[in-house]
């Protein structure tokens, strides 16, 4: 989701502009005096478009003076956002910090936009006019108190920003779930007992408008789609040296899929085989329950084991849902579709920017990124740009390590949830 900052000295109406663009989404914390404002960046949505609004003043870069900071802050927001948006109080006019901060942003590579704010009538248009002479280009009147024209300031900001990418829009119906796992794992078995039981539901797919290699099955009262299973209902016995054609067919269930049941052997060690289809799914961003199978030949030796071996051989995810089953006996066979159902709410799930910044600010606060080489990188915000797989973007003043990114998502997860579904976490760090 692309990026707005808005830049301008104190008072000239900044917060006020920034909650009109949000409307009444995500309402700006008020500024204390002398109080870091923990938030800073909020979701907006103009004629269909989503954008992050980032309100620079939260920010307190180490210059001094105001004119020295604004214009530090500018710099900040020319080099981090994808567009900037400069507030200037139109019946004051240009002053020395609206100046210094319009020489930073004539060097932008990203589009400048001028707002000549608290325009509230017609005759101080004029004022509005005087503006151009800051050489960042058309001042755009507006009231940011009565609202006056900021629809029209609204649709310039978003046709100066890239399109966003679309949220993965999903197909309409049955939600797809892929069964996958080594070879004698137990993935027939499975697809014949639960679908065995809904014989019609099965049935009916041949000639329908659904693609024959998919099984409609019902579960728990709703109806899942299990993608590319053709092989598994015939129980067609690959032919040696087909190693390779299984592991294609696993990725394309995969990559068909929006969540992926990875069946396990519980009465077997974990093996490199299991872990290989692990990573794929985690590779393919999708949604992931681990179904440990033949789970009536679990004693309770088996059963210590087995935790053990999954505390080294699921560091990749350990945010994975669970469960145990057995195909053979149906044992437990029901809790598929709850696992299920949790996964897919995370890999959907969206938190709102100005949360996200709320918890972000004080969690990095209390724990601020490793010094790298004499520098304390810093977090300017985060938003959450994408779901299925959610997908969180930090920007930053420098790199931030791989143990560093890890302890934000453990404590991302912490605060909300996303059992189930992978996280991504990518930082953009400011040139
Ligand atoms: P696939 O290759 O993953 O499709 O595995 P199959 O469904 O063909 O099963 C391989 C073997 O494991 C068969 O002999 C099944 O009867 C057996 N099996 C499958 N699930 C279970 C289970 O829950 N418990 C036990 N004891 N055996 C199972």
């Amino acid at each position: 989701q692309p990026v707005l900052a808005v830049v301008g000295r104190p008072n000239v109406g900044k917060s006020t502009l920034v909650n009109r663009i949000l409307g009444r989404r995500e309402a700006v914390v008020q500024d204390t005096p002398g109080v870091t404002r923990d938030r800073i960046a909020y979701d907006a949505l103009w004629a269909g478009r989503r954008f992050t609004v980032v309100d620079t003043g939260g920010w307190e870069p180490d210059a001094t003076g105001l004119q020295g900071s604004v214009a530090a802050q500018a710099e900040i927001a020319m080099n981090t956002a994808d567009a900037v948006l400069v507030v200037v109080d139109a019946t004051v006019g240009a002053t020395t910090t609206d100046e210094a901060v319009a020489r930073v942003l004539r060097r932008s590579k990203r589009p400048v936009l001028l707002a000549a704010n608290k325009v509230d009538d017609e005759r101080l248009i004029a004022d509005a006019a005087s503006l151009w002479s800051l050489g960042i280009g058309e001042p755009y009147p507006v009231s940011a108190l009565h609202g006056r024209s900021s629809g029209d300031l609204l649709d310039v900001i978003v046709a100066a920003l890239p399109e966003a990418p679309r949220d993965g829009e999903r197909a309409a119906g049955p939600r797809r779930v892929a069964l996958v796992g080594k070879p004698n794992v137990g993935k027939s078995s499975l697809l014949n007992k639960i679908s065995g039981e809904q014989r019609a539901v099965v049935d009916s797919v041949a000639g329908t408008t659904v693609d024959p290699v998919d099984s409609l099955v019902e579960l728990d009262d709703q109806t899942w789609r299990f993608v590319d299973t053709a092989g598994l209902r015939k129980r067609v016995q690959t032919a040696s040296g087909t190693e390779y054609y299984a592991s294609l067919r696993t990725k394309t269930a995969i990559d068909a899929s929006e969540v992926s049941v990875v069946l396990l052997d519980a009465s077997e060690p974990l093996s490199e085989q299991d872990l290989r289809v692990l990573t794929m799914v985690v590779d393919a961003g999708r949604a992931c329950v681990l179904a440990f199978n033949k789970w009536d030949l679990v004693d309770e030796e088996r059963r210590y084991q087995l935790e053990r071996e999954l505390d080294r051989g699921l560091v990749r995810v350990p945010w994975a849902e669970r469960v145990n089953i057995s195909a053979l006996t149906g044992r437990s066979v029901r809790k598929l579709a709850p696992a299920l159902r949790t996964a897919l709410t995370s890999w959907d799930q969206r938190v709102p920017t100005g949360q996200l910044n709320g918890w972000l600010s004080e969690l990095i606060a209390a724990t601020p990124p490793p010094v790298r080489g004499g520098k304390q990188p810093k977090v300017l915000f985060a938003t959450q740009a994408g779901i299925r797989p959610p997908t969180l973007v930090l920007f930053t003043t420098g790199f931030l390590e791989a143990g560093y990114r890890r302890f934000i998502e453990r404590k991302f997860r912490e605060r909300f949830g996303f059992a189930g579904s992978p996280v991504r976490i990518n930082v953009r760090v400011r040139e």
